[in-house]
């Protein structure tokens, strides 16, 4: 057990155990799911000087961006490699891309190297177990400088209104994260069995007809769009089924990589880097978190049902549910949600 400070740190390094990560080099991160934006002023200039008219500036918001294709993905991707990674290295990549899909959590008992679900990569086929030094070239920026996503103090907001030492909650983790591993039932995990995890139709109709009728475009429009898909569903509407523009790629996937998890271990692998990247503090408490989370496995597999109906293989179904459930937990319509319709 790492010895306790009242302090977050961001060393030694700590990995959770049992994540993994392989890049297949399948692009899929490139199709704007880890969103192509914002490139600083200096990254605009070295890519521009690679390829003239790769970047765009937002007229609203002066955010510079690169320019994506008709399906969504960068320009610089082809046969689905990066060309700019190929031909000058990695590190003259703009930092949003060195950086997924790992993140970093300072806590007093060290940092904590998190990696996002959202590309397949990290859920679908052999991966082995997270390598500290690749991941820590992708988490400084270009002056060597770790970055921090998330600090977690010495004190831990347990429930809205009690806190435990940062000692304390550690222990609490390892018991969930413990239980995840050995194939518990999610909900259960999360002490949501005797709650309400079904969400009231009259609240979260509104919600969910938000997420269907939004923003669409590419793979994070048409993710929120089957997101709100699924929820209407749970709240027991019918509603036609949105566009996968992924499902080229995935069926690549497929074809390429043999399963080697169930959809069970999938979401059980999602969850516990939900809990372990302390992403949730920014709800205020553990136990928001984990009333939103409960219901975001309920929409997982509202999803990897469906998928699995129309013959997508169950491997490949849930980190199609997985990428969905990830994308929409980051948006501020479910995060707002989160915090007003008392999720
Ligand atoms: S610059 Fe390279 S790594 Fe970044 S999104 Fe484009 S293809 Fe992907």
């Amino acid at each position: 057990m790492p010895r306790s400070s009242s302090e977050s740190r961001l060393r030694p390094f700590l990995t959770r155990p049992g994540a993994t990560f392989r890049c297949h080099a399948d692009g899929f991160c490139c199709t704007n799911i880890h969103l192509i934006r914002p490139i600083s002023r200096p990254e605009r200039s070295t890519l521009e000087h690679f390829r003239t008219g790769c970047t765009g500036r937002d007229p609203n918001t002066g955010v510079y961006y690169l320019h994506t294709g008709a399906d969504g993905a960068c320009v610089l991707l082809k046969n689905g490699m990066c060309t700019l990674h190929s031909s000058a290295g990695f590190n003259e990549k703009p930092r949003i891309c060195r950086r997924f899909p790992y993140g970093l959590a300072a806590t007093p008992h060290g940092g904590r190297i998190t990696t996002a679900h959202r590309c397949p990569c990290r859920t679908v086929g052999e991966r082995a177990a997270i390598n500290i030094e690749e991941a820590e070239r992708s988490l400084v920026d270009s002056r060597g400088r770790l970055l921090v996503n998330v600090r977690a103090g010495n004190r831990i907001p347990w429930t809205e209104r009690t806190n435990m030492s940062f000692d304390s909650y550690a222990r609490r983790e390892s018991e969930m994260l413990s239980a995840l591993a050995t194939g518990a039932e999610p909900v259960a995990v999360l002490q949501m069995e005797n709650q309400k995890t079904r969400p009231a139709k009259e609240t979260w109709e509104h919600l969910a007809r938000g997420f269907r009728e939004g923003d669409r475009f590419g793979t994070p429009g048409a993710a929120l769009a089957w997101f709100g898909h699924a929820l209407l569903r749970l709240l027991g509407f019918d509603d036609p089924a949105p566009v996968r523009p992924w499902s080229v790629r995935m069926a690549s996937i497929q074809a390429q990589r043999a399963s080697t998890n169930t959809p069970e271990e999938t979401l059980g692998d999602w969850l516990s880097d939900a809990i372990w990247d302390l992403s949730w503090l920014g709800y205020g408490s553990f136990e928001i978190a984990r009333r939103e989370l409960a219901i975001r496995v309920r929409i997982f597999e509202v999803l990897v049902e469906t998928f699995s109906i129309g013959g997508t293989r169950p491997d490949v179904a849930a980190a199609e549910a997985v990428m969905i459930v990830e994308l929409a937990g980051g948006s501020v319509r479910w995060q707002n949600a989160a915090g007003t319709l008392g999720v």
